[in-house]
């Protein structure tokens, strides 16, 4: 490792930066997907400084393969447009460029400047909007984590480290970068990035960081729930719920989502609501370790599983009919899990569906017109289901559901087997593939007809 200002060998990078070269850290430029560096060339080529940064850099050194390639680079988003056929600028808060290939979309920013005072905040502290360009040196204090700010530099195979990124990943460690409580107050969901981080990463949050969320935590009831959303369907469903789930409630993060399911998990830690959830997350981890598709539908169909035993219990103790206690309690629970978190309305009806069906499930299984019962081997082939039961649109999704049930003890394995004769574990293409997060949800409507035309070819 190098500690350098010679422009010749680093660009633009200033004296405190660390540069660090192939032979220490490893990682070859053609470790780049193709078309990063292909925008990287260009932007080098049209005489901007570009790098790779963020969680491709510290996926590498890790060993791991980066989930995708961010690029930044003192460009602004005006010129990056200019420079590429197919892109876009989107975002308000942060103006970014978006790079269109077959399949792959490479993100892209421009450096952030540090001048606080240029940058738009709310009343605690929040960013509400920041496009103050800078240069490398003071992006590297706008980004999150030590490990999350490191540059990488294709064309001459250097790390340019400024923060002792690389030290923090020896380590397993989760440093934020500069003051934690400001940094924290500035976006909120920085807290959950911890979580996620630590889960996925397996790094260790440092003591400022644990101290900096539970002094924070209330704030991320400020955000929006859009945003709270896709971040909490990235910590569950991004092939470490469990882990995730476990770092949520050790930062006591939980609470701020979803306040009912915090306090609920909090009297019983143990139980047939943690099994369920824990075979839900596990389930879902499963199926992103073997590229199967995962529904957040399904997921969230679980989470809120019990809340909604228990509210249809008070309706069915008031004398309402079953279906009837079935919808007023699904509308009570939705509404309150969508409290601060989105949940997008196509998510709740699909969770609806799992949820009416599981009553069905139940009754029909072997004989008729049995609720809760257990179903003997011997009955197995005697009674056939109802055709509009094996027919529904998420009947697959709601036998894997109930077999979840079953596993955490709630229900007979016998009532999973009768029904895995209709509907085998779930493969790749049995049920339509169901996106965590689409521009309708924000009531943008489907994009134009020429736009749809134009990201299926290359950037
Ligand atoms: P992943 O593996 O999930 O893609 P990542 O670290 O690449 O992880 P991204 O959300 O893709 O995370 O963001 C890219 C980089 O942008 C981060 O590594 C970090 O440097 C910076 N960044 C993203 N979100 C924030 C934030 N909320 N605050 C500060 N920096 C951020
Ligand atoms: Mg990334």
């Amino acid at each position: 490792m190098n500690e350098t200002s010679t422009s010749a060998q680093s660009g633009s990078v200033p004296a405190q930066a660390r540069i660090i070269d192939l032979a220490e850290h490893g990682i070859t430029a053609d470790k780049i997907g193709e078309n990063a560096r292909w925008v990287l060339t260009r932007l080098e080529e049209s005489g901007f400084e570009a790098y790779a940064v963020g969680g491709c850099v510290r996926d590498l050194l890790l060993g791991r393969k980066p989930k995708d390639f961010d690029i930044v680079t003192n460009a602004r988003p005006e010129e990056v447009k200019r420079l590429f056929r197919f892109s876009r600028i989107i975002g308000r808060r942060f103006r970014i460029v978006h790079v269109i290939f077959h399949g792959e979309v490479i993100e892209v920013t421009t450096f952030r400047g540090g001048d606080a005072d240029q940058i738009a905040r709310g009343s605690e502290g929040m960013i509400t909007r920041d496009n103050v360009f800078g240069r490398i040196d003071e992006d590297v204090f706008r980004r999150d984590f030590g490990c999350n700010a490191l540059y990488y530099h294709p064309g001459r195979e250097q790390i340019v480290d400024f923060v002792d990124g690389v030290a923090d990943i020896n380590a397993r460690r989760l440093h934020m970068i500069g003051d934690v409580t400001t940094r924290f107050a500035e976006d909120p969901v920085r807290m959950l990035r911890a979580a996620r981080f630590a889960a996925k990463l397996d790094f260790k949050p440092t003591a400022e960081v644990e101290r900096g969320v539970r002094q924070c935590r209330d704030l991320l009831t400020q955000v929006a729930p859009a945003r709270l959303y896709d971040e909490t369907i990235k910590l569950l469903q991004g092939g470490q719920g469990v882990a995730s789930l476990f770092w949520l409630q050790r930062l006591d993060l939980l609470e701020p989502l979803f306040p009912e399911l915090d306090q609920a998990l909090k009297k019983q830690p143990e139980g047939i609501e943690r099994a369920l959830i824990d075979g839900v997350l596990q389930a879902t981890d499963n199926r992103v370790a073997n590229n199967l598709p995962v529904n957040p539908a399904f997921l969230l169909a679980g989470l809120f599983w019990r809340r909604l035993c228990a509210a249809r219990e008070h309706w069915l103790v008031q004398r309402v009919p079953p279906d009837d206690a079935l919808i007023l309690a699904a509308d009570e629970v939705l509404a309150q899990a969508a409290r601060n978190v989105m949940i997008p309305r196509r998510l709740a009806d699909i969770i609806r569906s799992i949820w009416a069906l599981q009553s069905e499930l139940e009754h029909h299984c072997g004989q008729t017109g049995q609720r809760w019962r257990v179903v003997n081997a011997d009955n197995h082939t005697s009674t056939m289901p109802p055709e509009n039961l094996t027919e529904a649109k998420w009947f697959r999704a709601a036998v894997d559901f109930l077999c979840l049930r079953a596993q955490a003890g709630e229900l007979s394995e016998s009532v999973c087997s009768f029904w895995r004769q209709y509907a085998p574990e779930r493969g790749a293409q049995d049920e339509p593939v169901v996106a965590a997060l689409t521009a309708e949800d924000f009531g943008k409507g489907k994009p134009r007809r020429r736009n749809r035309r134009r990201s299926r070819r290359r950037g």
